[in-house]
C-alpha cells in the first residue's frame, strides 16, 4: 500500500482505519478486559496500570502494535522512511479514537516508548541506533521507558546527578532514576545523565539510548495509592552503553529532553491518553443511568465538566500539523493543563454524582469502579511536568513574562 492510496480527509481516513482493523477484532475478542468484541468490565483508570499477571495484557498491547505496523497505520504522523505515513497529529489521534471505539485493548505499557522515547530518536539518534529502535518500538518488539527523574531533580530536571564517565568507546552509568514508568517491562530507556559536571547545569547533560537488561540496571516498582504499581526505581551502577547510543551531541542532553518532554505533554493530551472517548462515554452513561441531569445541584458540575471537555477538545483541534508540530513547547503545556482540568471536573462529576458508592464497593457495576479513576487523576497534575512548570512554560516562553 502506498501512500498514495491512504485518504487524508479525516473522516474518510477514520472509516479506513475502521476497514484496516475490523478483520482483526476477533484475533483481540479473548484478550481480557476491554477486549474487542467482548462486553468491557468496568474497569476505569486515569492512570492504566496493568494488573497481577499482566504478562498477557503486555503481549497483547504488542500484538495490536504489529498489527497496526503491518496495517500501515501505527503512526500516521511519522516520517515515511521510519513506517509513518507523513500525515499529521490529527490522524494518529483518529487511530487512537478509532481503536478506542472499536473496543481494542489499550497499549498504555507503550505509551512512553512511541509518544517520549521515539522523538528524540528521530530527531537525534544516529541512522544506526535510530532506524533499527524507532521500528521496534512502532512494531511492539521495543518497549521504551523515560529515565528523566531522581530522587533529586524533578522539575529541576536540569539539575540531574547520575553520571556517565567516557571509558574508551562506552559511557559507563552510575545513579538512581525515579518515577520510571513501566521501567518494569522496558528493553530500552532515554536517559538524561550529566557527563560535565563542571559546565553551567544545563550543557553539562547528555543523553544516553541504555539497554535496561544490561548488567547493573535494577528496577523496583514503587507501590501506588491506587494499589497498582505502574513505575519504579531504576537504579545504574556501573552500567556500560556504547557511544553508538548517545542520543545528541555530548553536552546536548537538554535540546533531546525538550524534544521528547513537548511531544509527551500534546500526546498525553490525545486519545492515547488518559482523556479517551470511552471515559467521556461512561461519565455521560453514570449521569443519565443514576438520572443526574436533572439534578438542580449536580447541574453546574454537569456543565463545567461539558465546558472543560469542549475546551479542551477544541484547542487539541485548533493545533493540528506534522508530527513536529507537537514538538512545539508552549502549545504542549497548554493542552496538558487543559487535559487536567477536564479530568479533574469529570473526577469531581463522578463523585458528585456517586457519592459513597464512589469508595465503598457495595458490587454494583460502574460505582466502586470510578475510585480507581478518582485517585489517578492528581497523578496527571505531576506527570510530564508539573501544573506550576507548565505555567512557567506558558508565561516564560508564550507570552515572553519574566523569569520570577
Ligand atoms: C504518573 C507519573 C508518571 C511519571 N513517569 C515518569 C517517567 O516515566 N519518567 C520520569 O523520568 N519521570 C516520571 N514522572 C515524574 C515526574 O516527571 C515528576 O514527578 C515531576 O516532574 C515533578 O517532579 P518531583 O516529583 O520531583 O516534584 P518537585 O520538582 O520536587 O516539585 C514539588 C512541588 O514544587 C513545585 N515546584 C517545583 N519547582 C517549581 C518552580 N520552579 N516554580 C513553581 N513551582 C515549582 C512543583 O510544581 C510541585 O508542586 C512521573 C510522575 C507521575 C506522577
Amino acid at each position: 500500500m502506498t501512500t498514495t492510496e491512504v485518504p487524508t480527509d479525516v473522516a474518510a481516513f477514520a472509516g479506513y482505519v475502521r476497514e484496516r482493523m475490523t478483520p482483526h477484532l476477533g484475533e483481540f475478542a479473548q484478550a481480557g478486559a476491554g477486549a474487542a468484541g467482548a462486553e468491557r468490565d468496568d474497569h476505569i483508570a486515569a492512570v492504566e496500570e496493568l494488573r497481577e499477571g499482566h504478562e498477557e495484557q503486555v503481549a497483547c498491547m504488542r500484538r495490536l502494535q504489529r498489527v497496526l505496523y503491518d496495517a500501515g497505520i501505527a503512526w500516521p504522523s511519522g516520517p515515511t522512511h521510519l513506517g509513518g505515513l507523513g500525515l499529521t497529529s490529527i490522524h494518529d489521534t483518529v487511530v487512537d479514537e478509532v481503536l478506542d471505539d472499536m473496543g481494542f485493548p489499550s497499549r498504555e505499557a507503550l505509551f512512553v516508548g512511541l509518544n517520549i522515547v521515539a522523538p528524540a530518536l528521530v530527531h537525534h539518534a544516529p541512522a544506526q541506533v535510530r532506524e533499527p529502535v524507532v521500528t521496534g518500538l512502532y512494531r511492539g518488539e521495543l518497549i521504551g521507558c523515560q529515565l528523566f527523574s531522581e530522587p533529586g531533580a524533578g522539575s529541576d530536571l536540569a539539575g540531574v546527578s547520575t553520571r556517565a564517565v567516557r571509558d574508551g568507546d562506552d559511557w559507563v552509568l552510575h545513579g538512581q532514576k525515579v518515577w520510571t514508568s513501566m521501567g518494569h517491562l522496558a528493553d530500552v530507556g532515554e536517559a538524561l545523565v550529566r557527563t560535565d559536571p563542571a559546565a553551567p547545569k544545563h550543557a553539562g547533560l547528555t543523553m544516553f539510548l541504555v539497554d535496561m537488561h544490561a548488567p547493573g540496571v535494577t528496577v523496583r516498582p514503587i507501590r501506588q495509592m491506587t494499589g497498582g504499581a505502574a513505575f519504579n526505581e531504576v537504579f545504574l551502577d556501573g552500567v556500560r552503553v556504547p557511544d553508538s547510543h548517545r542520543i545528541g551531541g555530548v553536552g546536548e542532553g537538554w535540546k533531546v529532553a525538550s524534544t521528547s518532554l513537548g511531544n509527551e505533554r500534546s500526546t498525553m493530551s490525545g486519545a492515547a491518553g488518559p482523556l479517551t472517548p470511552y471515559v467521556l462515554e461512561r461519565v455521560v452513561e453514570l449521569v443519565k443511568r443514576l438520572g443526574a441531569e436533572e439534578n438542580p445541584i449536580l447541574r453546574p458540575q454537569i456543565a463545567r465538566t461539558v465546558a472543560a471537555v469542549t475546551a479542551m477538545r477544541a484547542a487539541a483541534g485548533l493545533t493540528p500539523g506534522s508530527w513536529t508540530h507537537r514538538l512545539e513547547p508552549v502549545s504542549g503545556s497548554v493542552l496538558k493543563m487543559l487535559m487536567t482540568r477536564a479530568l479533574d471536573e469529570i473526577a469531581r462529576l463522578a463523585e458528585d454524582v456517586l457519592g459513597e458508592r464512589a469508595f465503598v464497593d457495595h458490587g454494583e457495576k460502574d460505582a466502586f469502579a470510578w475510585s480507581e479513576f478518582v485517585l489517578g487523576v492528581p497523578a496527571l497534575h505531576l506527570a510530564g511536568g508539573t501544573d506550576e512548570i507548565q505555567r512557567n512554560v506558558i508565561a516564560q516562553r508564550g507570552l515572553g513574562l519574566p523569569r520570577r
